[in-house]
């Protein structure tokens, strides 16, 4: 997990991941606490507006009502009849049948003194529309009392001629209208008072609806006092908004509430313009974000992990070249690449040095001790599977102690590399290999050599040491620098162990040293010949 952490990959998609979730916290608190408030906001503005328009209505339906009213009480037959003159004929001429309530939309007329008490009421009864005309609420008329009442109240409370229109509360919603009796020039004094009221009922309610194109509905609710009149609004659901308005009516414990039932498509719409707006937002974000991984992941995690592979590989392999893609880049990637080819090639220069010293010798170039043993192991373990032979010839120059004598140690390091060089130009072959393994002393390995191969070998390197012609004035047995060579086999009938090997080469050696110098000596199965 840790792992999984610390690589660049996951970290850049937890950031992104993290960006991407700060965004869309970023959006979704742009759209809570900006965008929904002011919607809602522009609804409520919207929803008090059709309200505006619904009261309007319903104040020119009082004022028609008012005015009508008005011309019957500034009529001069109205200020006669209630003088009491005339009766009859008023009556009959105007209130003999319910024809003028029913084509002035009316449910009552009350003529009243000017006291105050009633004079005259006449109207549709509400139970099944038949028309009556009373002198007293009594009887049939009782419907007539609580209007007939709350004119009255009103008249007490003295006229208000900027307010002759007003609604009550009953067991019916009622517009009620009230004028004083005046002659036709509007001159007094009083004759009493005409009050006409019109029911607001499902009829009139459709008309309102129909006029003002809203879903409106009106409701009796306990009076919450001139201060409390103001709008509601309800959030019904995503399709409906409830918006209410209270408005004064009389008696003082009720008021009305005009309802209307508004839709909320307007807000839906917008809300939905603006949240698709946010979706496409997000999609967008979220591909940027892949887009951005996908180019991270190819243009540098890719590479990067190929580097750090190839980085693996050549410590396990001991490989040394970058990927050749990864060098011919010409970005910071290719760069780094180049760079790390150039300290690979460094690397690898010092570290083919430094094993080229601790396995030759610097004086002759030769392989030393270490190299020789270890090439000895390799050939006999294979020499052991393939059942094949290996002869190993051991020389000594002869006299050598007597030539450095003679002619100074410095020469004597210049016999050594030219008969080393003699030896190498003679084992030059795959597998074969000539080795310093003392101060004038070497080792020859010659893998697939017989005993007669060895010998023959031995006998030619030791006539063309010979044929050198290097002068040798303190040797005993000749005029030039000559070796012995003692030749050990090894053999598929006669296996042993690199020690036992060399100890047969030097065995050989010392006969051939016992037996004069300047000659070659073959070792094998412990016999020398
Ligand atoms: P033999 O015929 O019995 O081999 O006699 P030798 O004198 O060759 O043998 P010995 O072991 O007595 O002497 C070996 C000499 O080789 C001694 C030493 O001075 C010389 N020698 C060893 N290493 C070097 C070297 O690196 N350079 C030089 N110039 N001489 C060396
Ligand atoms: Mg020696
Ligand atoms: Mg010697």
């Amino acid at each position: 997990m840790t792992r999984m952490l610390s690589s660049l990959r996951y970290r850049f998609i937890l950031a992104l991941g993290v960006v991407l979730l700060l965004a869309v916290m970023a959006l979704a608190l742009i759209d809570k606490m900006l965008v929904v408030p002011a919607l809602l906001a522009k609804e409520a503005e919207h929803a008090n507006a059709e309200l505006d328009h619904a009261q309007r209505a319903i104040d020119n339906e009082l004022e028609h009502l008012s005015l009508l009213n008005r011309d019957w009480a500034y009529w001069d037959d109205s200020y006669a009849f209630l003088h009491g003159r005339d009766r009859e004929a008023y009556r009959s001429a105007n209130l003999a049948d319910g024809l003028v309530f029913e084509e002035a939309n009316l449910r009552m007329m009350a003529f009243l003194e000017p006291d105050g008490a009633l004079y005259l009421g006449a109207g549709l009864t509400p139970e099944d529309g038949r028309y009556l005309t009373c002198r007293r609420l009594e009887a049939e008329c009782r419907w007539m009392a609580t209007t007939v009442l709350s004119i009255q109240r009103h008249i007490k409370a003295g006229f208000d001629e900027t307010h002759p229109a007003w609604l009550i509360v009953d067991t019916e919603h009622l517009m009620v209208s009230l004028w004083p009796v005046l002659r036709s020039d509007a001159s007094g004094p009083s004759a009493g008072w005409l009050a006409m009221v019109r029911v607001m009922d499902d009829e009139w309610i459709a008309h309102l609806r129909q006029s003002t194109g809203l879903d409106l509905a009106l409701a009796t609710i306990a009076s919450l006092g001139p201060h409390r009149l103001g709008e509601t609004l309800t959030r019904v659901n995503t399709h409906t908004l409830l918006a209410t308005r209270h408005l004064e009516a009389a008696p003082e414990a009720f008021d009305l509430e005009l309802r209307a039932r508004l839709p909320r498509e307007s807000f839906r719409a917008s809300l939905d313009t603006f949240r698709f707006a946010l979706y496409w937002t997000v999609g967008l974000l979220i591909v940027v974000i892949v887009v951005v991984l996908v180019l991270l992941e190819c243009m540098i995690l890719a590479p990067l992990r190929r580097l750090a592979a190839f980085n693996q590989r050549a410590r396990q392999e001991d490989s040394h070249e970058t990927p050749s893609a990864l060098r011919s880049r010409g970005d910071e990637i290719g760069t780094l690449a180049r760079e790390f080819q150039h300290l690979l090639d460094h690397q690898h220069r010092q570290t083919s040095s430094l094993v080229a010293l601790t396995q030759h010798d610097p004086l002759t170039g030769l392989a030393n001790r270490r190299l020789f043993n270890d090439h000895l192991t390799k050939v006999l373990d294979q020499a052991a599977r393939t059942r094949s032979r290996v002869a190993l010839i051991m020389v000594d120059i002869d006299h050598f102690k007597a030539y450095n004598d003679h002619y100074g140690h410095p020469a004597g390091d210049r016999c050594l590399v030219a008969i080393a060089n003699c030896m190498r130009r003679q084992f030059n072959q795959p597998g074969q290999l000539v080795a310093r393994t003392g101060g004038e002393e070497f080792m020859i390995i010659l893998p697939g050599y017989t005993q007669d191969a060895g010998a023959h070998a031995a006998e030619t390197l030791r006539r063309a040491v010979e044929a050198l012609r290097l002068p040798h004035a303190g040797s005993p047995i000749a005029e030039v620098v000559t070796i012995s060579l003692g030749v050990a086999l090894y053999s598929p009938q006669a296996p042993r162990q690199a020690d036992a090997l060399i100890i047969a080469a030097d065995v050989a050696l010392y006969a051939a040293k016992q037996a004069g110098r300047n000659r070659s000596r073959v070792e094998h199965s412990g016999a020398t010949f």
